[in-house]
């Protein structure tokens, strides 16, 4: 088997799991689901798994096997094919969905980082995809200013969004237009997560939020501050906080770190070629990406792939992770920093938690000063 089939398999099913649910109608149907099992079904037979080839249909396939990780699915399936599927990068995805209520599920941020980085024409109907491709339609400033509203806001009342909209009254109707495919109505009996800022619900007594790492460590119910229609009557659409709002609050907080140290700190310079140009007081350029895969083979991945922000013309180039996201991977960045080596290398980019950034960075700015000086005396 080779990782280009093996992760094709993979990709439809992800793909295929989120065109059925976004038809509200249970016996929707989703031909990339249907490629997907039936190539999963193709390499049981070859492999002579009877059992599984019983079970896989989409129902089955669904309820025994979309909510495992994939490794999973190959358990009992002779040694030789595990030790050749076990090298691919795939191979280490998560469950892709967790199933809810009513036989409805929910796709995992695993499913979705994976759709994110498919190409185009998987799925060019997820949200943010939708909101850059409206962005782009604004000047430079504005796309920043605009950008920038969305990630501050992810829950925002009414006056608050007209206020911005008057303040930029020559473009009224594309923001209007952005604004309203950004945002929803929030869902009654809202909580605000503490971590995210967006809107915290629950079923029963299990909560749920943008991503998973919200969940860890939550106060008790009746500690959260519930939502009152004078904090916010919309909320960022799910897409849109996980993949723009989420990472954006990263990217702020790389900004606010860079100034802090008296560095220059531009966001999403020319038009998002990448997040934070960090410009050090003696002219040096650091070129950042903030990313939130969870799962560092996902964020694997799609570096791999990356070669325009792995080349970029920097002194330093990084990728930024959120520290936690170590705590389920401790070598989260070993497996991206190798990755990089054999892709590129001969690049300078490389992958570091938020806390070794700005050690990174302080470091740097010290030395400056202390360069700067020693020269002046
Ligand atoms: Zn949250």
């Amino acid at each position: 088997m080779n990782e280009l089939d093996f992760d094709l398999m993979v990709r439809l099913i992800a793909c295929g799991l989120y065109e059925k649910r976004q038809c509200n109608d249970k016996y929707s149907y989703s031909s990339k689901l249907f490629a997907g099992i039936n190539r999963l079904a193709a390499l049981a037979a070859v492999n002579e798994q009877y059992d599984m080839l019983s079970d896989l249909h989409e129902c089955a396939f669904i309820e025994n096997y979309a909510v495992k990780p994939v490794k999973t699915w190959f358990e009992r399936w002779n040694s030789d094919f595990v030790k050749s599927v076990e090298k691919f990068d795939l191979y280490h995805t998560n469950a892709l969905i967790e199933l809810s209520e009513n036989r409805r599920y929910t796709l995992t941020d695993d499913c979705v980082d994976l759709i994110s980085d498919s190409e185009k024409d998987y799925a060019n109907d997820l949200e943010q995809r939708y909101i850059y491709s409206l962005l782009t339609n604004l000047t430079n400033e504005l796309y920043v200013a605009v950008r920038r509203f969305i990630v501050e806001n992810p829950i925002c009342a009414v006056e608050k969004m007209s206020e911005f909209k008057m303040e930029h009254c020559q473009d009224f109707k594309m923001i209007n237009k952005i604004f309203s495919e950004a945002y929803e109505n929030v869902p009654n009996g809202s909580y605000v997560c503490p971590k995210c800022g967006w809107t915290m619900t629950f079923y029963g007594a299990q909560a749920q939020c943008c991503n998973k790492s919200c969940l860890k460590n939550i106060p008790k119910k009746d500690d959260l501050k519930p939502l009152r229609f004078q904090d916010g009557n919309w909320r960022l659409r799910h897409g849109v906080m996980r993949y723009m709002c989420l990472p954006g609050q990263l990217e702020l907080k790389i900004q606010k770190i860079a100034e802090k140290c008296g560095c220059g700190a531009e966001l999403w310079p020319d038009r998002d070629k990448y997040d934070v140009k960090i410009t050090l007081p003696d002219g040096q350029v650091w070129a950042i990406d903030a990313k939130t895969h969870r799962n560092p083979y996902m964020l694997k991945k799609s570096i791999e792939k990356d070669y325009v922000f792995t080349h970029t013309k920097a002194q330093k180039v990084f990728y930024v992770v959120p520290d936690d996201c170590l705590t389920d991977y401790p070598d989260y960045c070993k497996i991206c920093n190798d990755a990089l080596a054999s892709n590129f290398p001969d690049s300078i980019a490389k992958c570091v938690s938020m806390r070794i950034f700005s050690k990174e960075l302080k470091g740097e700015v010290e030395d400056v000063k202390l360069r700067n000086y020693q020269k002046k005396s």
